[in-house]
């Protein structure tokens, strides 16, 4: 497709401005710059560094994850209002990994969330997922500071837990939250799933049904065995909630507040947000190796299909030709 003209210093202007129609506009049209990977992307992210690293807070930024179904939209939804209510503004960011556009099962879940929709103090966006020459890593990063540079308070990232990609994105929150609901993500699935490591709080949503007690018990359990805890590390909590009446929405609200307090009094937060610009850089670094790597497919003597052939006939190594085919990546 013809790469969009795009008017980045008004779009700058904007996202950073006082009028609240206009900034959303701002962010929207950013983030689809991210979601395109736009050529202008690099200027605008040139722009956005030095205002984020400004902010004296920053967004807070909260992965949500969990597998399907498990409430995840229904939690984003009433953690928007909790939020709300104490005078916070809140950016989401929906990870949609079945779609190669914003939409699929996500479209449902913005109708739902559509109570939200006139509040210019939130900002709900899809992204996909598909597309990304880099995957999510790079993506999620660069618009959760198109968010931050906005001057959001809380930024939500949703993402379906069922791919290890998506598992990772969640982590590249400042705090990540794993839902689960009885009976259909005990413990050990969970830790099968690897989402034992990443939470730094756990919820067991749908607490108005039966068998709930036992998932939490079950979770807690899973999570002590695999600790390997020292003093001042912090320790996961469980919170039962039902999001759908409400009912925890303020335990989970308080445990983010503290978990919060932790990464700022121990600072982890630094560490976690270097982390988070680590994925970034290397992401992008790896589309740059990538992109010379598509355009060295050819029969050239230090190209993919030349190497091949010399492989094949016997006259080189496969680990030789892999250190000729980087080392003249590097040299371009
Ligand atoms: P997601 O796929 O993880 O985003 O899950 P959704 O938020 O779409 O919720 C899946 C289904 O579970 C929907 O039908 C919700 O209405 C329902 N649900 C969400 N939270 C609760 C809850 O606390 N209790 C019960 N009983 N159902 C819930």
């Amino acid at each position: 497709s013809p790469v969009r003209q795009v008017d980045v210093d008004a779009l700058l202007e904007d996202v950073v401005g006082d009028h609240p129609g206009r900034r959303a506009r701002a962010v929207g049209r950013l983030i689809s710059l991210v979601d395109d990977e736009h050529p202008a992307l690099r200027e605008v992210m040139a722009a956005l560094v030095p205002v984020t690293a400004r902010r004296a807070q920053g967004a807070t930024v909260v992965g949500l994850t969990g597998p399907p179904g498990v409430g995840k939209s229904t939690t984003t939804a009433a953690l928007i209002a909790a939020f709300r209510e104490k005078g916070s503004t809140v950016g989401v960011l929906a990870v949609d990994p079945s779609s190669p556009f914003s939409g699929g099962a996500l479209l449902g879940d913005r109708i739902r969330m559509e109570d939200h929709a006139t509040d210019p103090g939130v900002f709900i966006r899809s992204m996909a997922s598909r597309g990304h020459l880099g995957g999510l890593s790079a993506a999620t990063p660069q618009a959760l500071r198109v968010l931050d540079a906005a001057g959001f308070d809380v930024v939500l990232i949703e993402t379906v837990g069922v791919g290890q990609s998506e598992v990772e994105v969640a982590g590249l929150a400042d705090t990540t939250t794993v839902l689960l609901a009885p009976g259909m993500g005990d413990g050990i699935q969970a830790a099968k799933a690897g989402i034992l490591e990443i939470g730094d709080v756990f919820v067991v949503n749908k607490a108005d049904r039966d068998g709930a007690q036992a998932t939490a018990r079950d979770l807690r359990h899973m999570i002590t065995l695999g600790e390997r805890r020292q003093a001042g590390d912090w320790r996961p909590p469980v919170v039962l909630a039902s999001a759908h009446s409400g009912k925890g929405v303020d335990e989970f609200v308080e445990a983010l507040a503290k978990h919060d307090g932790w990464l700022r009094s121990t600072g982890q937060l630094e560490v976690r947000r270097k982390r988070r610009a680590s994925a970034e850089i290397e992401a992008l670094a790896l589309n740059r190796l990538k992109a010379r790597l598509e355009a060295r497919r050819g029969p050239g003597e230090d190209d993919l299909e030349g190497l091949a052939g010399r492989v094949v006939a016997g006259g080189l190594d496969p680990y030789g030709a892999a250190d000729r085919l980087v080392d003249s990546l590097l040299e371009a």
